[in-house]
């Protein structure tokens, strides 16, 4: 018997399956990471994991590797189907178990997903998001799939993983064969729900078989698809008993597939927001129950697993913005987490574009063996001047190296440009960014002198070793006729709750702030949504009263009419997150906000403001104008200090305006400190 955590009792009672024990109630949920394929990539995976383990998680998933080649994700991408390819891995699991962890590997065959020529599905229906269109398994091809599985679970097994997870939610293969929206075939695998749910069964019986009972065997089951034509809340219960009955240790929770235009991960959706539908399923199968999205600390995955939602918590993301979150929870030093943000902006985004996946709060994730210290530096007296993202992340990283630092902030409070993200429905997981900011400058001992101006004589005469500038940026000033009348309102001004604005407003510039200033508009009064809200406002059906479990959304009214303009002709919102810019293009367009582009500004005037548009020229009558122009570089310091020959560093904002954003900012402030 071991004695109960007392902050978190639930997170940290072991779990026993029988053969063996996990140590927590935690799973690092399966992400892909672009490792997978690159180069030194095993290395490096076994680095990226074994911290992790390190940091005390239960159990860890890899990301999904292929059981041939018509399952890849895209062309070349991770498989095993060979014991030379096994014994590749072994690299993966001796650094996991060194550190006293357990890992399972995740098979995952992409079906209609798969981004080329070879993709396979039950029918020959192409998915919306992917251009190849999928060639129909023949029953011989079924079968030879089957049995590829089976023999990546024993190449699994001999590559010394603890067990597998077979992933059948999401859309993929698996996902599509349950589903009658892409399984249409009438022999032995389509027609009746019994043959639906053959290929997955059939899958884990002879997984099982070949494993033996002493192997982990987790089943990723869609317990909501979101999509139409989708399973019910019946086929769900009964597929799940059958998946306990055919051998499986655990059932992990799968939440919509990847064609689904209802976010599930992104920031804007509660925590939590999706514990419900796992705790709908408790009580029909004996096997321990995993839930997963939006958990993003250990207070809420301990609230979760209290409330009898599941018995085990999946956390992915992140894992990769703090590979410690669990040992800092058990150590009751939730305040030291660095708290994934769910913004995708370096996870998702990175793996979309084809680029190795980081995190935007931590740019070492997936890049551990890239950070390296140099050992025969001294430790210096070093100088960062702004506390905006990109100097927060220098400070914290030099003095994490060692160096003395010292924060110079001309504000009475840090965290600058985040500040003003914090305000915006939906994004108020920038306030943990700040409070893990906070936590470390107190627990590294930098010195934080707020409210000081700085100049490179200081600079010079206080014998700083080496000054790192971060003094951010402003917002651009726009040069149109009346753009200095009173109701002309700059975004930095509106979200600090300096100025309000009436009803009717227009947004000049439609890039990721212009987006913001509509969200902010919109939602003036809201706090951070429920889950009822979140699900009502997006069409989730809680009662599953159709499969699939989507019904006619229910967007939140607002009474602002809102214009927002933008000059290029190109799409708006093109710019945003490869990940997340659907969705609020998609929020903006439920709520009425009327989108112009290709106009051409005139005047601001009594009436409101004058525009070109579609060669006719025409007064928006609004109350206020909101400028989100983009911004301007602050960097006259830095000139400064480079006229007397200071060493200096230039990052953030303060180096390149036109791009500012807080993943460049942050890494740059890590990579200036490893400059030192
Ligand atoms: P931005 O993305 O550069 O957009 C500024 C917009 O202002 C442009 O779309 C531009 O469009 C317009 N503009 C530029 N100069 C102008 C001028 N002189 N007169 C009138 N309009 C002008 O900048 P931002 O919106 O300030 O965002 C800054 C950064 O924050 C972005 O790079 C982004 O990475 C990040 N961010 C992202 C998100 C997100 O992805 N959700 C949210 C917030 C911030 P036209 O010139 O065509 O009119
Ligand atoms: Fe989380 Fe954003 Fe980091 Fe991805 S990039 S792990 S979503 S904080």
């Amino acid at each position: 018997m071991t004695d109960k955590h007392p902050v978190f009792p639930k997170l940290f009672e072991p779990l026993d399956l029988g053969f063996t024990q996990l140590k927590n109630r935690s799973l690092m949920g399966s992400m892909h990471t672009g490792l997978e394929e690159s180069k030194n990539g095993f290395e490096r995976m076994a680095a990226f994991f074994a911290e992790r383990a390190r940091g005390g998680v239960g159990l860890i998933v890899t990301g999904g590797v292929a059981p041939n080649r018509e399952g890849w994700v895209g062309p070349f991408s991770i498989k095993l189907t060979s014991s030379r390819e096994a014994s590749k891995h072994k690299k993966i699991t001796k650094a996991v178990h060194d550190e006293g962890g357990k890992i399972c590997m995740q098979i995952l065959h992409a079906g209609r997903y798969g981004y080329h020529p070879l993709c396979v599905a039950p029918s020959a229906i192409k998915a919306p998001i992917n251009r190849f269109k999928p060639r129909a398994l023949s029953n011989i091809g079924i079968k030879r799939t089957i049995n590829n599985f089976v023999r990546c679970a024993r190449l699994a097994k001999e590559a010394g993983y603890d067990g597998v997870e077979i992933m059948g939610s999401e859309g993929y293969l698996i996902n599509e064969f349950i589903a009658k929206k892409t399984n249409k075939r009438t022999d032995q695998w389509g027609g009746s729900y019994e043959n639906r749910m053959r290929f997955p069964l059939e899958i884990i019986r002879q997984v099982r078989a070949e494993v033996g009972a002493n192997f982990i065997l987790i089943y990723r089951l869609s317990m909501l698809d979101l999509v139409d034509e989708g399973s019910s809340w019946e086929e769900i219960i009964q597929l799940a008993k059958e998946v306990e009955a055919a051998g499986a240790t655990i059932i992990n929770t799968g939440i919509g597939w990847h064609e689904a235009r209802i976010p599930t991960i992104a920031t804007m959706v509660p925590r939590a927001g999706f514990a419900w539908v796992t705790k709908k399923l408790k009580g029909e199968v004996s096997i321990p129950l995993i839930t997963t999205n939006r958990i993003n600390m250990p207070e809420v995955a301990e609230k979760v697993l209290q409330d009898g939602c599941a018995d085990m918590i999946s956390m992915a993301r992140p894992f990769l913005a703090d590979p410690y979150i669990i040992a800092k929870a058990k150590e009751d030093k939730s305040e030291s987490i660095n708290t994934c943000i769910a913004c995708n902006q370096a996870c998702l985004d990175h793996i979309f574009k084809q680029k190795t996946a980081c995190c935007l709060v931590n740019p070492k994730a997936c890049h551990e063996t890239l950070y390296k210290a140099n050992e025969s530096n001294k430790s210096q007296k070093v100088a960062v001047v702004g506390g905006g993202p990109a100097g927060l992340s220098a400070a914290v990283s030099a003095a994490e190296l060692g160096h003395q630092v010292v924060l110079f902030e001309a504000k009475s409070d840090i965290g600058g440009q985040f500040n003003l993200a914090r305000k915006i429905p939906g994004k108020e997981e920038f306030n943990e960014t700040i409070r893990y900011y906070k936590n470390q400058i107190k627990e590294l001992g930098v010195e934080l002198r707020l409210n000081t101006s700085v100049s490179a004589e200081m600079l010079n005469d206080q014998g700083f070793d080496h000054s790192i500038i971060a003094t951010g940026v402003v917002p651009r000033k726009v040069n149109i006729k009346g753009i200095d009348r009173p109701e002309v309102i700059p975004y930095d001004e509106l979200l600090r709750g300096e100025k309000t604005t009436g009803d009717k407003v227009a947004i000049i510039g439609a890039g990721g702030i212009g987006f913001d200033v509509a969200e902010f508009l919109l939602n003036e009064a809201s706090n951070p949504q429920t889950v009822n809200q979140f699900a009502k406002e997006w069409g989730i059906d809680q009662d599953f009263s159709v499969p699939g479990g989507i019904v006619a959304p229910e967007p939140h009214k607002s009474h602002k009419e809102l214009y927002l303009l933008q000059r290029r002709d190109s799409k708006i919102g093109a710019g945003l997150g490869k990940t997340t810019g659907w969705i609020h293009r998609a929020s903006l367009k439920k709520a009425g906000v009327q989108m112009m582009k290709g106009i051409k500004y005139l005047e601001i005037n009594d009436e409101g403001i004058k525009i070109e548009y579609q060669g006719t020229e025409l007064t928006l009558e609004v109350d206020n104008v909101i400028v989100c122009a983009g911004q301007e570089s602050v960097n006259i310091l830095y000139k400064d200090c480079e006229r007397r020959n200071l060493p200096v560093t230039l990052i953030g904002g303060a180096l390149l305006a036109s791009e500012v954003d807080a993943k460049r900012a942050i890494e740059e402030g890590l990579k200036a400190a490893y400059a030192i």
